[in-house]
């Protein structure tokens, strides 16, 4: 029998830099929300020994590289639970190298559907920790709905879901390197944050205004000129009537906020005629309902 989860879409309503740490990574602050543009994953326990993976995707990784499969076998050793006979499959729907963590995303669905399925009594932090050790974004992607980001991304707070809005989502046809983009900022540099702490404020009031006048992502600010049409989409997405649009991510996905469906239906039509990668979507709550 197999068991299946969404695995949804990220977008950065922040993302802030705030330095670089001994270690390499760096401090980043984000403000994170989920959205159903999703994957699908499902598992199921195999007679046979070993972990195999099938998807719909013919060029994404089916051995251990695949995130999906690296946090299946994060979930056994952390566990020390044995390794079962254990299928995968991902039916992809989200970009992959947008911005929208689509690979940690089918991670943390795989995390989620183990623990539902080998170890019900496992707390969601041990979970998210699990997660973290695969890749910085999984915690977030574990839990999902809105929250604040800190550290590599393993540090969260759940913050007040999004107020219900419209959001139109759109990919341009190129791909940014995450580590090209990072070794473009120079932390002391950066002129302009967001304004993390107004943008948590306006979530506790449900303020949706307040929120898209929030939206920023310092990434964008560093991007190099080659990949003028992420702020071709961004303009549009103004023009076509988005409260606010952003980068999320390193890119080069971008998305607007709407407060209506119609005009954000409207712009993902308009957007596709060039863009084939554009969807409309809605924000969604957090995967788990309160765990120990
Ligand atoms: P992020 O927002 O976390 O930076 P992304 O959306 O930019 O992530 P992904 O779509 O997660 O990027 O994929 C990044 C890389 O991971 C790709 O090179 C892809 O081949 C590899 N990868 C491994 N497993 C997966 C998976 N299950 N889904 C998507 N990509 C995967």
């Amino acid at each position: 029998m197999a068991y299946t989860e969404p695995a949804y879409a990220k977008l950065n309503l922040t993302l802030d830099i705030l330095g670089r740490r001994d270690d390499g990574y760096h401090d980043m602050r984000m403000v994170m929300q989920s959205i159903d543009l999703q994957d699908l994953v499902s598992v199921s326990l195999q007679e046979e020994p070993g972990l195999t993976l099938t998807t719909n995707l013919p060029y994404l990784p089916r051995d251990g590289s695949n995130i999906a499969i690296k946090a299946a076998t994060q979930f056994f050793r952390d566990t020390g639970l044995p390794l079962p006979g254990l299928s995968i499959d991902i039916q992809k729907n989200i970009p992959v190298c947008a911005g929208m963590a689509g690979g940690s995303s089918d991670g943390a669905a795989v995390l989620r559907l183990l623990r539902q399925l080998c170890l019900p009594e496992l707390p969601q932090g041990q979970l998210e920790e699990t997660g973290g050790r695969v890749g910085s974004d999984i915690p977030y992607c574990v839990r999902g709905g809105t929250a604040l980001a800190e550290g590599r991304g393993e540090i969260l707070t759940s913050l007040p879901p999004l107020p219900p809005c419209w959001i139109a989502v759109c990919k341009p046809p190129c791909s940014v390197s995450t580590p090209e983009l990072f070794a473009q900022v120079r932390v002391k540099r950066l002129r302009c944050h967001p304004d993390t702490a107004g943008m948590l404020e306006a979530l506790s009031s449900g303020d949706l205004d307040g929120i898209a006048h929030r939206l920023y992502n310092v990434f964008e600010d560093v991007l190099p000129r080659r990949y003028a049409q992420v702020f071709e989409i961004k303009a549009a997405l103004l023009n076509l009537g988005a409260m606010a649009a952003s980068m999320t991510g390193s890119g080069p996905t971008v998305f607007g906020l709407f407060p209506e469906r119609e005009p954000a239906a409207q712009a993902v039509q308009i957007l596709s005629e060039k863009f084939p990668a554009a969807f409309l979507c809605r924000p969604t709550p957090s995967c788990f309902p309160p765990h120990p």
